[in-house]
């Protein structure tokens, strides 16, 4: 039997973290500081090809699985620095790779597997609309050959920071549509032509350092050769990416967690009060091991959901409980690691508290945490829907 402790891809972890020491917590300081964009360690992983590990070789990456991305994404995470800046670039292009043309495939995908293009904004979320997603009304208008785009989105990440978005808006209005979830398509915006010609981006700035954006269309012109997949049935488009979004972000958060456990329990070792390790005291040592036992559950479930997502097997609800799961854990790794630490869990030079506020967003984003339980009260356990 092979040792059921060693961690997957050994290589790519090992790799992926010799990297990450060349990004210490003073660079995430700075940048976390004036929030910047961490323009430098992105060009660096993608240099690395880390960013294109999903993209299959035909089209220039390395046509690896998801179980390798989440092995990419958990070493970011628990080095200390965070792929939020990037992530979005290993999953986006997926949207092309299942329903794009050939042509639009071989356009667009060996671009983005250089880096030369960057597709990592992914614009769903709307103000009024919030998680209901079928109420989104952002609007794309046929004429001719383009799509007039009318609306507005709220919480676009890395919109500033990308050349493509893939932008799911309305083409027929909800009460004309067949049902709530048909009428809606898939646009890829090319967001060089389109700021200032009828598309504006208004960064939002938040208790983390994540490149968020509010996105005003007003006549935007987008060419109806930019349509991905059929008019009418973009959210089933956008709903089979959302399962690798979650195992990827629920793999950020596994990184997350063992930072905040090997962080207090090495603090925990070392630090003496009344004249002993604080580690010795068994109300310091028994959440770092909760910490440690309910990260161990998890990482399994994302790890499962991993493995399903790779076999082509149906993962929805895997991928809603790895993400449920991983995010209250590493909260909870988080939160002991700032008890573990005392005072110094406050001081910004131990780089606790900027985790603590990145680690969480995950409870909320992108898929909130009611939200799955919903879909595990309703779709596995039949019991009837709240809304
Ligand atoms: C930093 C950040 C980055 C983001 N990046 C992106 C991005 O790049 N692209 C994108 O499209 N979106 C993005 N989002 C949006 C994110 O996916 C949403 O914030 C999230 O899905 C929750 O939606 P909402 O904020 O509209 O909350 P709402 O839908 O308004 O819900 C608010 C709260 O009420 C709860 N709730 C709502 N309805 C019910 C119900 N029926 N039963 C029980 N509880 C309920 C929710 O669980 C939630 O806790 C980002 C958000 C943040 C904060």
């Amino acid at each position: 039997m092979t040792d059921p402790h060693a961690p997957s891809h050994p290589e790519i972890r090992e790799a992926v973290a010799k990297l990450c020491a060349g990004f210490p917590g003073e660079y995430w300081r700075a940048l976390d500081r004036d929030r910047t964009y961490p323009t430098e360690f992105v060009r660096t992983l993608t240099e690395a090809g880390f960013l294109s590990v999903l993209i299959p070789e035909e089209y220039g990456g390395s046509g690896l699985g998801l179980g390798a991305a989440t092995a990419v994404l958990e070493e970011i995470h628990r080095s200390g620095c965070n792929g939020g800046a990037c992530h979005a670039q290993m999953y986006t292009m997926g949207t092309i790779l299942r329903h794009g043309t050939a042509e639009q495939k071989a356009r667009y995908l060996p671009a983005i597997a250089s880096g030369e293009l960057r597709l990592q904004a992914f614009g769903v979320t709307e103000p009024t609309s919030g998680t209901d997603t079928t109420r989104l009304t952002t609007f794309a208008r046929r004429d001719g050959d383009n799509y007039i785009v009318n609306g507005q989105k709220i919480w676009i990440s890395r919109a500033e920071h990308s050349d493509l978005m893939v932008l799911l808006c309305r083409t027929t209005p909800r009460d004309e549509a067949a049902k709530p979830s048909d009428g809606m398509s898939v646009l890829l915006v090319d967001m060089r032509e389109a700021v200032g010609k009828g598309l504006t981006i208004r960064p939002i700035r938040t208790m983390l350092n994540h490149a968020t954006t509010e996105l005003f269309f007003d006549n935007l012109v987008v060419p109806a050769a930019n349509l991905i997949g059929a008019e009418g049935k973009g959210f089933k488009y956008i709903l089979d990416g959302m399962n690798a979004e979650r195992i990827l972000i629920a793999s950020e958060c596994i990184g997350d967690g063992r930072f905040f456990i090997e962080r207090a329990a090495a603090y925990a070792r070392e630090r003496e009060v009344f004249g002993r390790p604080i580690g010795q005291n068994q109300g310091i040592q028994f959440p770092i091991a909760r910490a440690h036992v309910q990260l161990t559950a998890a990482a399994l479930m994302v790890d499962k959901a991993a493995a399903m997502f790779d076999s082509g097997v149906p993962c929805g609800t895997e991928a809603n409980m790895a993400k449920l799961l991983s995010s209250e854990a590493s909260w909870y790794a988080a939160d002991m690691c700032v008890q573990t630490h005392g005072g110094f869990g406050f001081a910004e030079e131990y780089d606790i508290e900027r985790k603590f506020r990145e680690t969480r967003l995950y409870q909320v984003a992108p898929i909130s945490t009611n939200l799955i339980l919903s879909h595990v009260g309703t779709h596995v356990l039949g019991l009837p829907k709240s809304f």
